[in-house]
């Protein structure tokens, strides 16, 4: 990690210098002398960065020590000294970050009074600023590479695999004439695709996962029919040679009266039902965990050795699990690894030559009765679901143990140090774990990650009882987060008309007409194509390729390849279709930045605009008006206050009045109006037809004023064919159109900004009011506890420094939320080299 960084800080002056040609053999020298430069008051990249790893450390200590939400917080926040404080820190810090997205061109500012949806808006903007940045911080070392980083994975060095290398690392290696230690990438074609071998074709159709379980095993409710009956399952949408959406309509209604099941969790009654056994709950000896060396370690490939494994596992109490997964060469992922451990031994299961078998393992993995300890077990419940239909019954994890201890820290690294004096590395954490045979390395990075969680779990538990009296609440309380996280189901990325926007908007780019629909167009083809040739989207092409190819728009084909470096391959090999679909974009009217909204899905007879030139099977231009302009798509035009993130402030409409109000707040309104609305209006039988109508595709689509979608066809660029006439006419019209369109918005815009002047006005004079009486009715409340309260919080916030901002928001923001909503876990998951980016660039600012 830290050679990597410091590689990254004097890359670019070490890079000029080999363009420059005559000197590349002094880098050292030279690079020290840049590192004083880069670096004032520290020796070189490493003291500084643990300089500010310190800082970071002891910010998210201070963070995590904090009241939570939900129970402490509501507590403390009922004295006014506590949430004043709490209050002028937050503005600090929030002014800070907000100057620190700022200045990375993100979006900072979000002034959403929908006390719902706030907290996760809000975390959501600090997750895509981290993005932004870390996406940087990645082009940037690709670059300083010359390898693109995503498409290497790592391999463990004494790993001796064909070294395919990338020219410009290629030079300064060999020019260097060693093979230097950190040369540890490897192209992933050398892997063979473990797909081919799968008895079970992968599903990436664009309909929801429906679970893979046919018999459970621990049932108090029998399974459902649907999964118990072959016949059901076998027919598969995609079998259907139909369109699409009309294979799923078909699907949808021979599967109709099994919908409910089908998307129910299999084992939720037993969850719903289940109870953490009373001797779980007092107080456990710790049992030491046996050393590495003297552990058996068996391989499990066979389903001779399952079957036996699974036997040894209904025996236990207790037992851990981690899994390991490969995301970057199938669309969906592909878990690659299971690892179990007993007191006495460790297991490791290849669960891609047993994918089809490990469904047994729902005999111990369900049983209420044995204790299956996992740490962080988020993600690993989805991927046990997705690929080998197993259900956890009687969860442990760790890390919500962590949380809950407040240990300030909750990676596995650190449990490890700290119970077990383990010093783990987590190189391997993103290897390519589908290499096989597996080097031992990988093998004994992998037993570590569940050999010491059983003696973790009882010291834990012990420490969860201490902590708080002898009483089991604190316990409990993480036996049912434990809970609340097996409950969690798989759910399949699904493509819309719309999923194109979500990422664009994060991209922070304006787009004109024309970049946006290349934008619309390459996402479409990029997830469509992911799926057949089950590749990931970015190893198809990472999004900072799309975003060029649709900024510059090239004329010929061979602008595409100049794009991306490298070139990806599907890009190779399917560059006249790109090339078609970047025409089609051109054929767009330009208009400037058009702020694109997806729409709530329209759905049949709507309050339809004036237009009326075309077919009822066209829905492309419904609600377009009443909702492009209510979203807040380019935030260029937007007025930022200097400093403010997240503005809780009454006096909101003072500040860019006007354009706020009109841009955010009506959003809200008008869109939740919108879909209640609709929702309530909408049958069954509307909602069928409306799938069929979006079968069929209108042929002149792709010449409304705006959206929808369409593949372009030869004679569009044929101006002696009759639809290149009407196109010319229908563009003009088209222009025409949108000129009125923009009128009505703007009157609209009026509207509804004195609207929401009048009711800010009302607002706020009720809240004075509430604040009022709330303050009268605090008058006796004991203040002894109040100071004690304030006292406290001084202490613990006291440390935050200003350097660490993002990652002491992004922690303390998530932890918050995880006490609400264990699903937003998932966004604020950072990766850890993700971390030490995020540092970096904020470290960087900071000097
Ligand atoms: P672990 O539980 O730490 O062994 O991680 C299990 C799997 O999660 C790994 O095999 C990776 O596929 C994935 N993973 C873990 N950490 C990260 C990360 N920081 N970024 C992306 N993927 C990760
Ligand atoms: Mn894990
Ligand atoms: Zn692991």
């Amino acid at each position: 990690m830290y050679t990597a960084r410091a590689n990254t800080m004097d890359s670019p002056k070490a890079d000029e210098a080999t363009d420059s040609g005559p000197k590349d053999s002094n880098s050292n020298p030279d690079g020290e002398e840049e590192k004083e430069e880069l670096f004032p008051g520290f020796r070189d990249a490493d003291a500084f960065v643990k300089y500010g790893l310190g800082a970071v450390l002891s910010a998210t200590k201070a963070s995590a020590s904090l009241p939570q939400a939900g129970d402490d917080y509501d507590f403390y926040c009922s004295f006014p000294g506590f949430r004043e404080f709490c209050e002028s820190q937050g503005d600090k810090l929030l002014r800070c970050m907000s100057q620190i997205m700022q200045h990375h061109g993100c979006r900072s500012d979000l002034k959403d009074r929908n006390k719902l949806t706030d907290l996760e808006e809000r975390l959501d903007l600090v997750v895509d600023s981290n993005d932004v940045i870390l996406e940087r911080v990645g082009i940037l070392l690709d670059e300083a590479d010359g390898v693109n980083r995503t498409q290497q994975p790592v391999l463990p060095a004494g790993f001796q695999a064909p070294k395919i290398v990338v020219s410009s690392w290629n030079r300064k290696g060999s020019r260097a004439g060693s093979r230097s230690e950190t040369f540890r990438l490897l192209h992933a074609k050398n892997v063979t695709r473990p797909q081919l071998k799968f008895k079970e074709k992968v599903d990436n159709s664009n309909t929801p996962f429906i679970p893979k379980i046919f018999i459970k095993p621990n049932a108090i409710k029998p399974l459902p029919s649907y999964f118990t009956d072959k016949q059901i399952r076998k027919e598969r949408p995609e079998d259907l040679d139909v369109p699409a959406a009309l294979a799923d309509f078909i699907h949808q209604q021979r599967t109709q009266e099994h919908v409910e099941d089908m998307f129910a969790h299999p084992y939720q009654y037993e969850l719903d039902h289940f109870t953490v056994a009373e001797h779980l709950l007092s107080k456990p000896e710790p049992q030491m965990y046996k050393p590495i060396a003297e552990t058996k370690c068996s391989f499990v490939e066979t389903l001779e050795d399952l079957v036996a494994l699974n036997e040894k596992l209904c025996k236990e109490s207790e037992f851990a699990v981690d899994l390991e997964h490969h995301s970057y060469r199938s669309f969906l992922g592909l878990t690659s690894l299971m690892q179990i451990s007993t007191r006495e031994e460790d297991f490791i299961i290849d669960t891609l030559e047993l994918r089809s078998e490990l469904y047994i393992f729902n005999e111990a993995f369900t049983d209420p009765a044995i204790v299956k300890i996992f740490h962080g077990a988020d993600s690993d419940i989805e991927w046990l679901q997705k690929d080998l239909g197993l259900y956890v019954v009687n969860l442990f994890d760790t890390h919500q143990a962590s949380r809950a201890l407040n240990l300030g820290r909750h990676s596995l690294d650190h449990l490890l140090k700290h119970y077990c004096g383990v010093e783990s590395d987590k190189r391997y954490q993103l290897a390519d774990w589908r290499i096989r045979p597996l080097p031992d390395e990988m093998v004994q990075y992998a037993r570590t990650d569940t050999h010491y969680l059983p003696y973790i779990y009882d010291c834990v538990r012990a420490q969860l009882l201490d902590s708080n009296y002898g009483k089991p609440g604190l316990l409990q309380s993480v036996w049912n987060k434990s809970r609340d996280i097996s409950l969690k189901k798989y759910v399949k990325p699904i493509f819309t008309e719309d999923s194109y926007f979500e990422l664009q908007r994060r991209q922070k780019r304006s787009l004109n007409t024309q970049q946006l629909t290349a934008f619309r167009l390459l996402f479409a083809w990029r997830d469509k194509l992911a799926r057949q040739e089950d590749e990931s989207t970015g190893f198809t092409m990472p999004t900072h390729m799309m975003i060029k190819i649709s900024e510059e728009l090239p004329r010929e084909p061979q602008g595409i390849i100049a794009c991306c470096n490298p070139v990806p391959p599907l890009v190779r090999q399917c560059v006249n279709e790109l090339h078609l679909l970047v025409q089609q974009a051109r054929e767009m009217p330009l208009l400037k930045a058009e702020v694109m909204a997806p729409k709530t899905k329209g759905l049949a007879p709507l309050k339809k605009t004036e237009v009326t030139l075309f077919g009822p099977h066209d829905t492309s231009r419904v609600s377009e008006v009443s909702e492009s302009d209510l979203h807040p798509g380019s935030t260029d035009e937007m007025p930022v206050k200097q400093g403010m993130l997240f503005s809780e402030d009454e006096d909101r409409m003072d500040i860019g009045e006007q354009n706020i109000s009109s841009l955010v707040a009506k959003a809200k309104i008008t869109q939740f109006e919108e879909t209640k609305e609709e929702q309530e209006s909408v049958s069954v039988a509307q909602m069928k037809a409306r799938r069929i109508v979006e079968s069929f595709e209108n042929p002149f689509r792709m010449y409304l004023p705006s959206r929808g979608f369409h593949i372009s066809k030869a004679a569009k660029f044929d101006p002696s064919s009759k639809i290149f006439e009407i196109s010319k006419r229908w563009k003009l019209q088209s222009m025409e159109q949108q000129q009125k369109e923009l009128e009505t918005k703007q009157e609209a815009k009026r509207k509804a900004r004195e609207e929401a002047k009048e009711h800010a006005k009302k607002v706020k004079e009720k809240r004075k009011a509430t604040k009022e009486s709330y303050q009268e009715s605090l008058q006796n409340v004991a203040t002894v506890r109040q100071q004690a309260a304030v006292s406290h919080l001084s202490l613990s916030v006291s440390p935050i420094s200003s350097v660490p901002l993002l990652c002491t928001l992004s922690t303390s923001l998530s932890m918050s939320l995880l006490s609400r909503n264990t699903s937003v876990k998932n966004k604020c998951y950072i990766h850890p080299g993700a971390r030490h980016g995020i540092l970096e660039m904020v470290l960087q600012q900071a000097v």
